[in-house]
């Protein structure tokens, strides 16, 4: 491995011997815990009947958290770029109606203070984990981040990232493995599952795995998270539309509620068996 483990170029993630995992807390969610916490929802939010569906099937198949994008990082500007704020009260509306808190990309730093007044954790995107006006600004909000990886950031770069939000006065990380962009173009991108082994050890924040993003078709999704709880995940972050052949984005990684029913199920059991719980 390289020099990071004792390098001291990461003073405020570093885990050092010995040193307990932070639990970051998010409403009644703790990541970091016994419990693998399991977030679902939207791509991005629709409308309010949408995400109000999705939170409902979140909450059966007993996840967590729900997640849903109200701004959109799109690759073209023709596609749909989210609802903005209307989306953030959409997912207000299904957190008062199911008591799970959310949490929802943040693009723009001048959009933080907006966000997180409504979201219980800000998400910084794989396209923005080196935007460092963001970083800082999302530190300074107060709220906890949950800090995809950029499909090409190194283990070290995606370290520093969090080092941007926590120098900010950040005090709450969540790192989520996505996948990287890497030479075989099967899958969307390759979830690097060894990165959440190395950085259990080399931080002492949460490690979480996006198997949505990584597996870009939906029936790859509940494989990659198994293996993500099996590496030791705190946590997954998955995809689910109430409707995915209607969904605005992602559609075709978007779980059914009954698929991402399954997949809790499934990822349950896998948590038993590494001495955990979903
Ligand atoms: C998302 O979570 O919908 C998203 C855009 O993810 P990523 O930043 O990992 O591509
Ligand atoms: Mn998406």
């Amino acid at each position: 491995m390289s020099d990071e483990r004792h390098s001291g170029a990461h003073p405020l993630t570093a885990r050092q011997p010995g040193q307990p995992t932070t639990i970051v807390q998010v409403g009644a969610v703790a990541f970091g815990g016994d419990r693998v916490v399991l977030i679902g929802g939207p791509c991005a939010v629709e409308g309010h009947a949408q995400v109000g569906r999705a939170a409902r099937a979140v909450f059966e198949a007993g996840g967590g958290m729900l997640r849903g994008g109200a701004w959109k990082p799109r690759t073209s500007p023709y596609d749909f770029q989210g609802l903005g704020p209307d989306g953030l009260e959409h997912l207000v509306a299904a957190r008062d109606a199911t008591g799970l808190p959310f949490v929802t990309e943040v693009l723009d730093p001048r959009d933080v203070e907006l966000v997180a007044a409504h979201a219980d954790m800000l998400q910084i995107g794989s396209r923005s984990v080196q935007n460092f006006p963001l970083l800082r600004e999302a530190g300074r909000s107060g709220r906890p981040v949950l800090l995809k990886r950029g499909m090409m950031t190194t283990v070290a770069e995606w370290l520093h990232a969090a080092e941007h939000v926590l120098a900010a006065g950040g005090r709450q990380v969540v790192f989520c493995e996505r996948g990287i962009r890497t030479f075989d173009p099967t899958l969307r991108n390759t979830l690097d599952v060894g990165a959440v082994a190395v950085l259990r050890e080399l931080t002492h924040f949460p490690v979480i795995v996006d198997p949505s993003h990584a597996a870009g078709e939906a029936r790859f999704v509940t494989a990659l998270a198994r293996a993500a709880v099996a590496a030791g995940a705190d946590g997954l972050l998955v995809e689910m539309h109430p409707d995915p052949a209607a969904a605005l984005s992602d559609a075709a990684q978007s779980l059914t509620p009954a698929q991402f029913r399954e997949l809790a199920d499934s990822c349950r059991a896998v948590a038993r068996a590494v001495g955990r719980d979903l």
